[in-house]
């Protein structure tokens, strides 16, 4: 028997130009939000933030990364995930204790919240960036408005989450050449829509995607693709770590190391990874820095 959960699922359904997606995250989900610090409602939207990541990568099929960024001004500062074309994961989110963690998009009114949507190249540039105002009363109904509104895209959005795992099933009317095949694919996404809105939080995070699709589209004939593997991996490197500190630059590194003593630390926010440098490494960083600065110059 194949795994089911840490797996993309995408389906279509044969007889009109309507597909789906369906991603159950658990160890995945469970070493994104590996701090035990992350707030209960903090964890509630990088949970969701992480589904919809993953949904979106299996609906694009880009040769890069999908990134979903959620920015405000509220006690939610940030919760950021991204998925690449080969199934790699790794989120986070910040937050501040000032004031109490929103529950939904709506509560964010007046905190000037933003949610972006990115697809990476495969060489690290963007390819496409869509950003609209955080609103709706759910993270789903602003991922749907987007779509719905910006991009054209007839789309639906179901979340569910238990603490140990999340899942999201992803609906979209794919654009066809008008007439009649519009009109049956409007008509039968309307009628996915409405079957997926029935389904209940336990069932899309425990069933198989097949029960799932049987149980809320046995009338329909669905092609299920094979299962696209999703793992947690973050990108961090002790390269990059010096990459942070060239940044920030010598005298404020040097600040740092006169501080902490012996040597300087970079933590990585997504996997607690750490980088630790002793003042040899800084001299060193920097002075290769002058020399890189020498060659280009000449
Ligand atoms: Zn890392």
């Amino acid at each position: 028997m194949t795994q089911d959960h840490d797996c993309l699922h995408r389906f279509f359904f044969e007889d009109a130009n309507v597909r789906g997606v369906i991603v159950q995250l658990r160890d995945t989900w469970q070493q994104i939000a590996h701090r035990d610090d992350y707030p209960t409602e903090v964890r509630q939207w990088l949970a969701q933030v992480a589904a919809a990541t993953a949904l979106f990568a299996g609906d694009v099929k880009v040769d890069g990364s999908v990134s979903v960024h959620l920015k405000s001004a509220s006690a939610l500062r940030l919760v950021f995930a991204e998925c690449s074309s080969q199934g790699d994961m790794r989120g986070v989110a910040r937050w501040d204790t000032f004031d109490a963690i929103p529950a939904v998009p709506d509560d964010l009114r007046g905190a000037a919240g933003i949610l972006a949507l990115t697809v990476m190249r495969a060489n690290g540039e963007p390819k496409w960036q869509g950003m609209v105002p955080l609103e709706g009363n759910s993270l789903a109904a602003a991922f749907e408005s987007y779509f719905n509104r910006s991009e054209q895209l007839p789309t639906s959005l179901f979340f569910a989450f238990d603490g140990k795992s999340c899942a999201g099933l992803l609906l979209q009317e794919v654009p066809a050449e008008g007439g009649i095949a519009r009109e049956r694919d409007a008509a039968m996404y309307e009628y996915a829509r409405t079957m997926a809105a029935t389904i209940e939080s336990d069932e899309l995070l425990n069933l198989s995607p097949h029960e799932i699709l049987r149980r809320l589209f046995h009338e329909e004939t669905l092609r299920l693709l094979d299962a696209q593997p999703i793992r947690f991996q973050c990108r961090c490197s002790r390269d990059r770590a010096i990459g942070i500190l060239r940044s920030i630059g010598p005298e404020e590194t040097a600040a740092a190391l006169a501080e902490s003593g012996e040597r300087v630390t970079v933590t990585c926010e997504f996997c607690n990874g750490q980088y630790s440098f002793d003042a040899i490494d800084i001299q060193q960083m920097f002075s290769g820095l002058d020399q890189d600065a020498a060659v280009t110059r000449h």
